[in-house]
């Protein structure tokens, strides 16, 4: 079966990276659900016109949009290994993301947090402006607790299911690459 790798940790924690790395250096397909939604945005799509304003506030799309969406992604996907970022990010996603890996014959073979302390997102976020409309610091403290409060749950609910495995994000980016390919060996 397919495997299909979900990448989990908060804003700033270098999970945009290592989801490339993974494409690039061992051949996953991405899915990245934060450029689904900005590349909609830039298409003018009716999503990415419902997506916009949650979007600049620092808050979760609605669920009902992004299952949609990840769902029409993993059909569209060829039988290669899969790197999710960005999603799930709520419980009830998670519990639809099993639901569809299962509909197309993959399976869930971990969930890699990337572990990043709350001081080091805030120093990173501070440094570093992408460029991105929700890229203000205000935006950014608002997508750490949201992380807190709506994907962190996420961590018991992998952990349950014997798929968590966690790195230490705090580190530069090659290393946390070499932890990332030893959780998935
Ligand atoms: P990201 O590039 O992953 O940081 O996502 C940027 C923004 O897109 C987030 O702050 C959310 O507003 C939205 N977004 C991306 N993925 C999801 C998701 N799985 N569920 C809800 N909202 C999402």
């Amino acid at each position: 079966m397919n495997a299909t790798v979900i990448l989990l940790g908060p804003p700033g924690s270098g999970k945009g990276t290592q989801a490339e790395r993974l494409r690039d250096g061992s051949g996953f397909a991405l899915v990245a659900t934060g450029d689904l939604l900005r590349e909609a945005r830039a298409a003018g799509s009716e999503l990415g016109h419902r997506a916009a304003e949650f979007m600049d506030r620092g808050v979760l799309v609605p669920d009902e949009l992004i299952i949609a969406m990840v769902a029409e992604a993993v059909a569209a996907l060829d039988s290669k290994p899969v790197v999710l970022d960005g999603v799930p990010r709520t419980v009830p996603q998670a519990v639809e993301l099993d639901a569809l890996v299962r509909a197309h014959a993959r399976e869930l073979t971990a969930a890699i947090l990337i572990d990043v302390p709350d001081d080091e997102v805030v120093r990173r976020i501070q440094g570093r402006r992408q460029g991105r409309t929700d890229d203000t610091p205000a935006t950014a403290r608002e997508r750490l607790r949201v992380y807190h409060r709506e994907t962190e749950p996420l961590v018991r609910h992998f952990q349950e299911r014997g798929l968590l495995r966690r790195v230490d994000g705090a580190q530069d980016p090659d290393s946390v690459e070499h932890e990332v390919r030893a959780a998935l060996a």
